[in-house]
């Protein structure tokens, strides 16, 4: 199954609401719906770029809410793709959509379209959440939405977000709990960002909504990279992607560019301080990670190093032995 994605953006149509948060123009980055045609040349200029090697990437339609468009224009536009699909072409379709947007019905039509995986914006599995945030569906619906989409050959994927209006950190949480029953393959992990032109943003000058500190919101998007890891879901993105728009109207909230580092930097610190608490200060140690991990081991800025550097003098080392997120320590040995 395709482990990249080429993205067409379909922004903000089909949405029979309007999600306190959203201002989907910003952050998708544009303003027209695609046409077949131009769903077309995308797809000709991706398959002509990696020369037909295309057998790990999904053709991804993102950004609003797919299956609730007018369906002769989700057909025109599936049916753009089809030519591109299989042999020299792309692994399948990834769609993402409303939980309430989902039914068997919907399911034929995607999987004779080879619509390969599903992603559902789940947002929160709170109901006074949800509706606070004018969604528009419940959390059954996405119980009910997921338990269809397992019965086929549709790999299931779920979006949440984090510190939305009236979410506390007990109900964020719950959420990645219930999320994590629904057996999902991946998982989308969006910080709350307040932008212009949104519900949030006025709830936010009126004083009635307070945007997660990015402290905060690293500390506990970094525990709920690890529960959804250590449970076999992959976190197939963490925090907003970095969009001139988005960051054009961005009024406030834990937006960094680079927010997943962060958070796995976060996870590293935590390790290396658990472990240190065994050691003497002072002790100079040598601390061994994964050799993908040593730049997230030492931190943005080598805050991570300096850190630890307080307390022991330390010397950050590969070993492949070691899977992510482990930090082994042992005392240098003298030279
Ligand atoms: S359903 Fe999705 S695209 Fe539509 S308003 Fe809500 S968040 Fe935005």
């Amino acid at each position: 199954m395709g482990h990249a994605n080429v993205s067409v953006f379909v922004p903000h149509i089909g949405c029979p609401n309007q999600c306190s948060f959203c201002n989907q123009r910003s952050i998708s980055g544009q303003q027209q719906a695609p046409t077949p045609e131009e769903v077309q040349e995308i797809c000709r200029q991706a398959v002509s770029l990696r020369k037909g090697q295309l057998d790990d990437t999904q053709l991804a339609f993102f950004g609003g809410s797919f299956t609730a468009i007018r369906r002769d224009y989700m057909l025109s536009l599936l049916q753009a793709v089809q030519p591109f699909l299989g042999e020299g072409g792309f692994a399948g379709i990834r769609i993402s959509t409303r939980p309430d947007a989902i039914n068997e019905e919907i399911l034929d039509i995607l999987q004779q379209y080879q619509v390969t995986a599903i992603e559902l914006g789940v947002q929160s599995m709170n109901d006074r959440v949800l509706r606070l945030n004018k969604r528009g569906h419940t959390a059954e619906d996405v119980v009910k939405a997921a338990a269809l989409i397992r019965q086929t050959d549709i790999e299931l994927g779920v979006q949440m977000m984090t510190g939305l209006y009236q979410s506390s950190l007990q109900d964020d949480r719950e959420t990645a709990e219930k999320l994590a029953a629904l057996h999902p393959v991946t998982v989308r992990i969006y910080p709350t960002i307040t932008i212009e032109g949104t519900e949030l943003a006025e709830l936010y000058r009126q004083g009635l909504y307070q945007p997660m500190e990015l402290a905060q919101s690293v500390e506990l998007c970094a525990e709920l990279l690890l529960f959804f890891e250590e449970r076999g879901i992959r976190v197939i993105r963490l925090g907003l992607h970095d969009q001139p728009s988005l960051e054009q109207d961005f009024v406030a909230g834990p937006y960094h560019p680079a927010f997943r580092e962060l958070c796995e930097g976060r996870i590293y610190l935590k390790r290396a301080l658990q472990q240190l608490k065994d050691v003497k200060p002072q002790v100079p140690l040598d601390l061994f990670v994964h050799p993908k991990a040593l730049s997230k081991m030492a931190g943005q800025h080598r805050c991570n190093l300096m850190q630890l550097q307080q307390r022991n003098p330390v010397k950050i080392r590969p070993d492949d032995s070691l899977p992510l997120f482990c930090v082994r320590i042992k005392p240098q040995e003298k030279r």
